[in-house]
């Protein structure tokens, strides 16, 4: 089964939002019930990108690659950056895999590779 993690659209604008917010950013309506889940588009740009060279003890590789990535649909979100030598301004799409364990719990995230 494909995961995918959900954004908000306001039932009364249309607009998303990701994450989750109790008010819409764009009417201002606060009405829990009136958001419907959308997945998040897969396909998007690299906006930019750092590596992280010093992580936690559990994470099972040396560096890091992460990147803010703008969506299809214009939400900008941060995920983990699997591409050797990325680019500001490439075209990235993501999947949504496993990205920390610890313990005996996983935490799903976008992993974003070359398009
Ligand atoms: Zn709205």
């Amino acid at each position: 089964m494909r995961r995918e993690i959900y954004a908000y659209r306001c039932r009364r604008c249309d607009a998303v939002q990701y994450p989750f917010r109790m008010v819409c950013k764009a009417c201002r309506q606060n009405d829990f019930f009136e958001f419907d889940p959308v997945p998040l588009p897969r396909r998007g740009t690299l906006l930019t990108f750092t590596h992280v060279h010093n992580l936690p003890l559990d994470f099972a590789v040396a560096r890091l690659g992460l990147g803010i990535v703008e969506l299809e649909n214009g939400l900008r979100i941060t995920g983990q950056l699997d591409v050797a030598e990325p680019k500001i301004g490439m075209a990235v799409e993501g999947e949504v895999e496993v990205v920390r364990r610890a313990d005996y719990d996983e935490y799903h995230g976008m992993v974003f590779r070359a398009a």
